[in-house]
């Protein structure tokens, strides 16, 4: 593997914690899962829950400490010690119990990051029902058919968000019994219940986590995770993030996503750390301000926040006293090399890149502590992760021993996180693994010494500013638009975002292209899948290119769109 970038080192400052993972070999050799639930308390009677783990056995031994401090949009501050986050989460459960929500049934949010979405999130596990959280930033489409898919029992919003989103779809949710509304009766309504919870038996494969994720093809994809996942939250939280006890960490994710749950909401709080919540959006300055002001050790965010970060220049970073960070950490999607080298320079600390999914439930790979960071790579299999580069054969899949040879990113089935299924969909689940290996969809590479390198995405899903964005769901709008007859959508690289959403429509005869109907059919996207999934981009052509089978050649259209090479489409699998 040729490497271009020099391989860093992380050096420790005086009187700085040691990290998690001193040795890393040597603690790869010592690791077992019986290991792993040391410093985990299980409930009494055997078997985890996720909001014991992350608040109740806290708040006993370490009430008054600060488990949430909120900073809300116009310099609003709210610290929630671990003893108040307890009551919290157990008034939101016995309301649960007192709305005859049962067990296994399904509590969704659509919440911006107030302090609510967390106590919700916690509530719900407790209580043992399962937590789907939904982006807030997603139209009226995505969140019915994520409700719609899941059977949502419960839906935790707020009144302008369920105006403007639900309301327009409200009669196409059959299931949806119970909407709770975060207003100003919120705090009344909830000082109605108990602020005491016994957590009933939570057998380790008790359904805890629905989130939705996007394929080629098809509806969304929901995916189950079960509480014994905490077991996966907790080691990645010491290991891969490098977590102790006295950090401040903050994870910019929002918790519609599964970073901003896993990272964003449990690992933190298992670790009984204090974590920063944020409600605004990406705002460079802000940012420094917080990581100064609250004294933030380790730091959780993404690519496409790293590169706005540098376009805006080293000299907003070199203005603030950052010398607080200790661990800086990114995911979700290719982190450039350059971008690790810039934040040793800004930070005096490197980004440690790792990668994981949805359906993995937590990190996988990763960059600890205490390795050497090599610029360009995801880092190395966690212990108990086993990691393969494979390719599949007729028979099954076969496992490519060759360093640095490009084939799909397996991982061997059985980690405490991994995903028990797609939603009522079990042919679907089932083709995710072969062979006793489960198979990601991520082109890579491994090297001689183990670090595994991103390729690219074997499918056509599209990554943009982090968030995984499936281009039947956009397709799909856009044909309900009456002029539109064909649709194609493809990600556009994009030097900040790594990619864009860009469309490409087909009209029905008679009707005719001009710039105000390219602007109607993207505000018409916009209103129904919301912001974070519309199409930035959108194009009016004649036909789309189509396989003989009639479906629509999505890697055609971006290699013209690229100007690429038709003939050859493998080169289109990277979307660096
Ligand atoms: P999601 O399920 O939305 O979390 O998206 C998972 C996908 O994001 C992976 O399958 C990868 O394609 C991509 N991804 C996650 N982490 C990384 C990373 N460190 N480098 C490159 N791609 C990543």
């Amino acid at each position: 593997m040729e490497e271009r970038w020099p391989r860093i080192v992380t050096t420790r400052r005086p009187n700085e914690v040691a990290p998690n993972l001193l040795d890393d070999d040597a603690a790869r050799r010592r690791f077992t899962w019986a290991r792993a639930r040391e410093g985990l308390d299980g409930l009494p009677g055997g078997g985890w829950n996720i909001a014991h783990e992350a608040v109740f056995r806290h708040a006993r031994t370490q009430g008054k400490k600060v488990a949430v401090r909120w900073l809300g949009r116009h310099g609003e501050r709210l610290d929630i010690t671990y003893a108040d986050l307890a009551v919290r989460v157990a008034k939101f459960a016995n309301a649960l119990n007192a709305m005859g929500v049962g067990e296994g049934e399904r509590v969704y949010a659509l919440l911006p990051r107030v302090p609510e979405l967390y106590v919700a999130a916690l509530g719900t596990l407790a209580h043992r029902s399962v937590f789907c959280p939904m982006f807030s930033a997603f139209g009226p489409d995505p969140i019915a058919s994520r409700i719609r898919i899941g059977g949502g029992r419960v839906l935790v919003t707020t009144p302008a968000l369920y105006d403007r989103k639900v309301r327009p779809v409200r009669a196409q949710l059959e299931s949806l019994r119970d909407v709770v509304l975060v207003d100003e009766s919120w705090a009344a309504a909830m000082d109605m219940h108990a602020g005491t919870y016994a957590i009933g038996p939570t057998p380790a494969n008790t359904p805890a986590l629905l989130h939705f994720t996007s394929g080629t093809t098809g509806t969304p994809k929901g995916a189950l995770h079960v509480h014994e996942a905490v077991l996966m939250h907790h080691l990645t939280g010491r290991y891969a993030l490098d977590l102790h006890a006295d950090d401040v960490f903050w994870c910019t994710a929002d918790p519609g996503w599964v970073t901003g749950t896993s990272y964003g909401i449990i690992a933190p709080l298992v670790c009984g750390l204090t974590m920063i919540v944020d409600e605004s959006d990406f705002d460079g300055d802000r940012w420094y301000e917080i990581l100064s002001r609250e004294r933030v050790s380790v730091w959780y965010t993404a690519p496409t926040a790293i590169r706005m970060l540098i376009k805006a220049g080293m000299e907003a970073a070199k203005k603030r006293d950052l010398s607080s960070l200790r661990f800086l950490a990114s995911v979700g999607e290719p982190l450039n090399p350059d971008a690790v080298v810039w934040s040793e320079q800004a930070f005096g600390r490197p980004f440690h890149d790792n990668w994981w999914q949805t359906e993995t439930g937590g990190i996988l790979i990763a960059n600890t502590a205490a390795m050497e960071i090599r610029p360009g790579s995801m880092g190395k299999a966690l212990p108990g992760v086993e990691a393969a580069i494979v390719r599949r054969t007729a028979k099954g899949v076969e496992v490519i021993d060759a360093p640095d040879a490009e084939g799909e990113l397996a991982i061997k089935k059985g980690w405490p996180s991994m995903f028990v299924g797609y939603w009522n969909e079990p042919e679907r689940y089932e083709k995710c693994f072969v062979g006793g290996w489960y198979l990601t969809g991520d082109l890579a590479k491994r090297d001689a010494d183990g670090y595994f390198w991103f390729v690219g995405r074997a499918d056509d899903v599209i990554k943009s500013a982090g968030h995984l964005i499936g281009p039947f769901e956009v397709e799909s709008a856009l044909l309900e638009h009456p002029v539109v007859a064909e649709a194609g959508v493809i990600g556009k690289p994009d030097a900040v975002a790594g990619n864009i959403v860009k469309a490409f429509v087909a009209l029905k005869p008679g009707c005719k292209s001009s710039t105000e109907l390219v602007d109607e059919l993207l505000g018409w996207a916009r209103k129904r899948l919301g912001t974070a999934v519309a199409p930035k981009e959108l194009s009016i052509v004649p036909s789309l290119p189509r396989t003989r089978s009639g479906k629509v050649l999505r890697r055609l259209l971006r290699a013209r769109e690229l100007g690429l090479p038709e003939g050859d489409l493998s080169t289109l699998e990277s979307s660096k």
